[in-house]
């Protein structure tokens, strides 16, 4: 049985850990919103975690995107948000970054697509994940997102 809260919290220090030893310049405010009351859960606890870490990840890449791309009183932010519903857990990824331009949206699950430079992305975190969600756990997960403004990304498991 997985604590959903501990291995969001985990993977929201490594990345952003992992992205300031590889560039120092890196920074971003990043933080959690965690229910108390989250039921442990029987999931693949390292294909959750991989979903986890791949929304985290985007999501820091994209507030460093918009981060380069100048104002100078933007304030990159991260957060992972827990919530117990009725039936479902629910893991919500947010970010203030770049936000996702509507004539992409219906392509970024596909697999192989990026908008990342060569050598930068490979396209297959989402597909991947969708699958290990949908397929592996009969959960699901969406996205909300506005160009310029930011993106969430929910993912909503099962309690069963
Ligand atoms: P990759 O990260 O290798 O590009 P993904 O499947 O993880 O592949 O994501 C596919 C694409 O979806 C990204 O290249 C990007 O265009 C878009 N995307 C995903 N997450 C975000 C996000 N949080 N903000 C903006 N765009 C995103
Ligand atoms: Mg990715």
């Amino acid at each position: 049985p997985t604590d959903i809260n501990t291995l969001a919290d985990e993977y929201l220090r490594l990345a952003y850990h992992g992205l300031r030893a590889k560039d120092k310049s890196f920074n971003a405010n990043f933080s959690t919103e965690l229910a108390e009351d989250i039921p442990l859960l029987k999931v693949k606890q390292q294909d959750i975690g991989r979903v986890i870490l791949n929304l985290i990840n985007n999501a820091f890449y994209a507030v460093n995107e918009r981060r380069s791309s100048g104002d100078a009183d933007y304030k990159p932010e991260v957060k992972v948000i827990t919530r117990n519903q009725k039936n479902w857990v629910e893991i919500e990824v947010k970010d203030n970054g770049t936000g996702i331009p509507d004539q992409v949206k219906s392509k970024i699950f596909q697999p192989f697509f990026t908008s990342k430079p060569a050598g930068q992305g490979t396209g297959l975190g989402l597909s991947l994940s969708y699958d290990i969600i949908t397929a592996g756990h009969k959960g699901k997960l969406s996205m909300k997102s506005k160009e310029g403004a930011g993106t969430s990304f929910i993912i909503q498991l099962p309690k069963e």
